[in-house]
């Protein structure tokens, strides 16, 4: 089969993936125009050439040209990368920033992130596979230190109880998109909806983020 065909399906089954576990939380236009950017030629032609099958072709095209084009031309268009919200800092002696991510970016990033991880490992896959990627590439993370409590305790909470039970939490008590929020009233429009009640359940926690 030929890696073009090969990367489409990577793609089609990643974002099949990504909208089922989108629309269980409610974010139904996210869950379809997920990534829609890597149909662009600048993206999915490279794809196609650097195809691996059980990693993504980013590295492949780093290791061969030196950086990762298909790669810097996704983050820059698709908001559930942390990388999309790397900004200036205003901090003496810091360059760059990662910026506070609105709430239902940081969802998708934690449902894209196990997707690619189920996408990647497949029969290996397990509740703590996308936490124990994340806890691999964390040192080298630009990201607001409120973004990175909320990814970690929603990626633990998939770990620990499972990924039903996660959406169910973030449905209800993080984005306020159920039923009893709307019966109630409780919905809201903010942005950073639900990090008040990440914040505050990790509070007496050790602090996991010393880098
Ligand atoms: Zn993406
Ligand atoms: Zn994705």
């Amino acid at each position: 089969m030929c890696s073009a065909w090969k990367h489409l399906r990577t793609i089609l089954h990643h974002k099949n993936l990504v909208r089922s576990g989108c629309f269980k939380v409610g974010l139904y236009k996210q869950g379809m125009l997920h990534d829609l950017s890597k149909y662009s030629p600048s993206e999915f032609l490279v794809g196609a050439k650097y195809y691996q099958g059980d990693r993504s072709p980013n590295n492949a095209e780093r290791e061969d040209r030196g950086y990762t084009s298909a790669w810097l031309h996704h983050k820059g268009r698709n908001k559930h990368h942390m990388e999309y919200w790397i900004d200036y800092s205003l901090k003496e002696g810091h360059a760059m920033a990662g910026m506070k991510m609105p709430t239902r970016y940081v969802v998708e990033m934690v449902v894209d992130r196990i997707s690619a991880s189920k996408n990647y490992q497949k029969e290996r896959y397990q509740d703590d596979s996308a936490l124990k990627y994340y806890e691999h590439g964390r040192k080298h993370y630009l990201i607001h230190p409120d973004t990175e409590k909320m990814l970690y305790f929603l990626l633990k909470m998939v770990a620990d109880r499972g990924e039903e039970e996660t959406y169910h939490f973030i449905r209800r008590e993080i984005l306020k998109n159920d039923r009893y929020c709307k019966k109630h009233h409780l919905c809201t429009k903010d942005e950073y909806v639900g990090y008040d009640v990440v914040l505050e359940a990790m509070k007496d926690w050790e602090n996991p983020f010393e880098k």
